[in-house]
């Protein structure tokens, strides 16, 4: 490799969702080098401690086994030299994978998806986030709050293509000092180790012009909140969409309503993964353009699953483009763990060959949809209550989640609703 960086971050990510290492010197890397990495840290809260009553103590040590696949070199920060970031998996001393690896979780359920069903899927991640410190006069979408970003802007989407990120769009979002940033899809585990990446890129980059970016999903109470919405398609073996039918509602195929119906099916229980702040019920709900109830709509922006348009400008063939976004997660939740959940409920429907899901054309009839749960106390509920979360992440993980988010709930309970955005702001 030319051109390399003198350090490498060696990185994880927990169960906040923040990107997590340690840095070795680029020329000690070779092919199968590891470094150390603790058990109890997979315990440390949003607040920044180790919790207590975790299934982890001060024993025990696991390694940092970088992906050779997914070596990244972070270019373009100014004033920050570049930098390799290696994410890696999180090992045994003997190699084996720990059963709290989420990014070996997610890789668990690509391969279960190809191996049962012959599918793949390719993922996009869409994030919003705010400038803390914009103070210009706001219009949604405008040219003017672009430029008001100016040149940060230009930097970043400098440094998201430098750094092989893959921009898609770059753009001033609806909120004041709102902005968003979506990447081009990739395989499951390549675009959520990017989507890892590009956040702590967009506060870099931000932070060299002395400005706080942050994708809190909520900065004030009942204001507009920042969503990660999550792109998915799947694919078949021999290329084609089986996500297509041109001739059933939606135009989404049988396999396809079934996919959809174990995400709804499960959505109740998964709030506290995709949902995982006291302040992610603020933003989810009516009205918010996030996901104000647990349905699968055409092209409708309050679902929680929604079936995106296709574009047939000139002929373009619509089969191939025919996909889901799930609108319904924000920051709190570690990439790899959020799509390993979503991905998995959905094979879950294919397993459990369920009815496929009803298509809401228009507006849902509020009465006859599931809601999520109310608050992240009554998400955790759901989540220990449901049999399949410790089946699907085990128990140690599922543990850990349950003392991290109510030691969490201890801290916000305490704090005002703003003291509550405002922390979660400096966090996230
Ligand atoms: N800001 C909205 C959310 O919280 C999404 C708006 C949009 O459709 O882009 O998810
Ligand atoms: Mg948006």
């Amino acid at each position: 490799m030319t051109d390399l960086t003198p350090l490498t971050f060696v990185a994880t990510s927990d169960l906040t969702g923040l990107t997590k290492g340690r840095v070795v010197p680029t020329d000690s890397m070779s092919t199968g080098t590891t470094t150390g990495w603790v058990p109890a840290n997979f315990g440390i809260g949003v607040d920044g401690h180790i919790v207590e009553d975790i299934p982890f103590d001060s024993s025990g040590d696991l390694r940092l086994l970088p992906d050779p696949e997914a070596i990244h070199q972070i270019r373009g920060v100014p004033g920050k030299p570049d930098l390799s970031v290696a994410i890696a998996n999180v090992v045994h001393t003997d190699g084996s994978p720990w059963s709290c690896c989420t990014r070996t979780i997610l890789r668990g359920v690509v391969d279960s998806l190809r191996e049962e069903f012959g599918l793949s899927s390719e993922v996009a991640f869409e994030h919003e986030f705010f400038d803390r410190d914009g103070d210009t006069p706001h219009h949604p979408f405008s040219w003017r709050n672009f430029r008001a970003a100016e040149p940060i802007g230009s930097h970043l989407v400098t440094a998201v293509q430098d750094s092989g990120l893959q921009l898609e769009n770059w753009l001033p979002e609806y909120g004041i000092h709102q902005f968003e940033v979506v990447i081009e899809r990739a395989d499951p585990v390549t675009a959520a180790d990017r989507a890892l990446l590009l956040r702590d890129l967009v506060r870099d980059v931000f932070a060299a012009f002395e400005r706080r970016a942050s994708f809190t999903p909520m900065l004030a109470p009942g204001e507009t909140g920042a969503g990660v919405h999550v792109h998915f398609s799947l694919q078949a073996a021999d290329g084609s969409n089986p996500l297509f039918d041109a001739d059933r509602p939606g135009r989404l195929s049988e396999l396809g309503g079934r996919f959809a119906a174990g995400i709804l099916k499960y959505a109740p229980s998964l709030a506290a993964i995709f949902a995982p702040l006291a302040i992610s019920y603020d933003r989810l709900k009516p009205h918010n353009w996030s996901a104000a109830g647990v349905f699968l709509g055409v092209e409708n922006r309050e679902a929680l699953l929604r079936i995106c348009p296709t574009i047939e400008i000139d002929g373009q063939d619509p089969e191939p483009q025919l996909h889901f976004e799930f609108r319904a997660a924000d920051v709190g939740a570690n990439p790899w763990l959020l799509l390993a959940v979503v991905l998995r409920a959905g094979l879950q429907g294919l397993r459990e060959n369920l009815e496929p899901a009803e298509v809401v054309v228009g507006e849902p009839q509020r009465d006859q949809i599931t809601a999520l749960p109310g608050n992240l106390t009554d998400a955790l509920a759901a989540f220990e209550q449901d049999p399949a979360m410790r089946s699907w992440l085990g128990d140690d993980l599922v543990d850990t989640y349950l003392a991290v988010k109510r030691v969490e709930l201890a801290t916000t309970s305490e704090l005002s609703e703003q003291e509550q955005c405002d922390w979660y702001a400096d966090i996230y």
